[in-house]
């Protein structure tokens, strides 16, 4: 027995017909919706929060919206998206959250992701338990995540001693969601739910509702301002450099809350999956939401396809420490790279023997808070509901599975309101 919201007593069989019924009404919202049989859902983006997002909305509605036609529009797919160039570190950043919902769906990721680790799936999303340290030059106070993130704790005097220069510190186990993989694994499983993929640039929210969507989800990152003005978002520059460092097994990230979040050096080994050999430097251009991938090897090692989608490859450590609001350059810069190598190597002197696996260049989706909302669009004649999801700043990973989750509850908002606006009016 459980008590409703006046107090009234309820029982199971009456929560479950309760439960059975919404279901119903949610059917029969959809059909009001569209004024046919089916549920026309576009959502915009392929990176790590368009394919989690799509895969929370198809997991708990396609069975309610019989069909639900879910196609992905983006102009760029992995290996090609903001997520890809991710070292895909759970953390969030030393302040804030910006809103105490921000605090929750972190915590909602952390759980669902450390939920899976035990799982047969963790390797193929890339996903693995990962220890190291933050550092700083002078005390800080805890962070606001510290009761996240698994055995939090000060750093004593001797752990000090290993990084000179650095006289305050923290050490705690994470996560690592690496997210290439994550993006590939994701992708397969949207893909046997039947959501197809489209290659195409999307000129603005008003030209996918005249197209005939019901529902838009736009999870466009840092692009999405180029479909509707927003002052408030702007990219933050990356760049990073992947090397071949199969003895670093910490993440060690350096802070100067002077100059700003990931401004100083950082290292981030892989995933840690099972290594692929010595000197093996992979380059891999995977075509758009295919299963056609092409392996270039830039070495005497043969990394075969088998191999390479098994997870057999050199896990790459990332190195990097460049955050520059406001620049859109997405050329590598000979500057940063210099600015990334020295202070890495001055933080872990044996990655000067470390072979250069690639470099890359990405856009954080910076935004004083993340733009998770509803909003009514009228073009002409048709008329969609957007679920904006956009704005996760240089913690989309570590956030993305709380915001999957808000967003298709407001999906579940979309359909019930439908419903409410046909009720006749009550007399009662
Ligand atoms: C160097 C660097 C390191 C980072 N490290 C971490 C980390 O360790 N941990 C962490 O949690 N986060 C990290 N981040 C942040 C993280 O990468 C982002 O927050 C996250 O990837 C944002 O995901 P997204 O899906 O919003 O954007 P994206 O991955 O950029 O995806 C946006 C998608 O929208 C599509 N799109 C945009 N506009 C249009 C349009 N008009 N038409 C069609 N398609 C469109 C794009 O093609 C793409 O598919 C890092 C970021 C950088 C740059």
């Amino acid at each position: 027995m459980r008590k409703n919201r006046r107090g009234y007593q309820q029982t199971e069989t009456s929560l479950k017909e309760k439960q059975k019924s919404a279901k119903c009404r949610l059917i029969a919202a959809a059909h009001i919706l569209l004024g046919s049989d089916t549920m026309r859902v576009v959502l915009i983006g392929a990176g790590v929060i368009g394919l989690s997002t799509a895969l929370c909305i198809y997991e708990r509605y396609h069975s309610a919206l019989q069909p639900l036609e879910l196609k992905i529009y983006a102009e760029r797919f992995t290996p090609l998206t903001t997520t890809d160039v991710a070292a895909g570190l759970w953390q969030p950043y030393l302040s804030g959250p910006s809103t105490p919902q921000e605090m929750e769906w972190n915590q909602q990721t952390f759980d669902y992701l450390l939920s899976h680790i035990h799982s047969t799936n963790a390797d193929k999303m890339g996903l693995a338990l990962v220890s190291g340290y933050n550092l700083f030059r002078e005390p800080v106070p805890d962070p606001f995540w510290k009761d996240i993130v698994l055995g939090f704790r000060k750093l004593t005097p001797r752990e000090l001693d290993v990084f000179p220069g650095y006289s305050y510190g923290w050490f705690n186990t994470s996560l690592i969601i690496e997210g290439k993989r994550y993006l590939e694994w994701l992708t397969e499983r949207l893909t046997e739910k039947g959501v197809k993929f489209f290659q195409r640039k999307v000129e603005s929210l008003e030209e996918v509702a005249r197209g005939g969507a019901d529902v838009i989800i736009n999870c466009t990152g840092v692009w999405a301002g180029a479909l509707q003005p927003d002052p408030l978002l702007q990219p933050g520059r990356g760049q990073i450099i992947k090397v071949d460092a199969p003895w670093i097994k910490h993440f060690v990230l350096t802070h100067d809350p002077k100059s700003g979040i990931y401004t100083s050096p950082y290292i981030i080994p892989g995933e840690g999956g099972a290594d692929g050999g010595d000197g093996v430097v992979v380059r891999v251009e995977r075509s758009v939401a295919s299963t056609a991938v092409t392996v270039a090897i830039e070495a005497l090692v043969t990394v075969t396809l088998a191999e390479w989608q098994c997870g057999l490859w050199m896990q790459a450590v990332t190195l990097g420490g460049i955050f520059q609001l406001g620049n859109w350059s997405e050329i590598n810069s000979s500057q940063d790279h210099d600015t990334i190598w020295k202070g890495c190597c001055r933080l872990e002197p044996t990655l000067k023997n470390a072979r250069t696996a690639g470099e890359y260049t990405g856009f954080r989706p910076v935004r004083p808070q993340i733009r998770l909302e509803r909003e009514r669009l009228r073009v002409g004649s048709a008329k969609a509901e957007v679920i904006h999801n956009y704005g996760h700043g240089g913690y989309g990973l570590t956030i993305h599975w709380g915001c999957a989750l808000e967003a298709a509850k407001l999906f579940g908002k979309i359909l019930e309101e439908k419903e409410l606006s046909w009720m006749p009016p009550s007399h009662l």
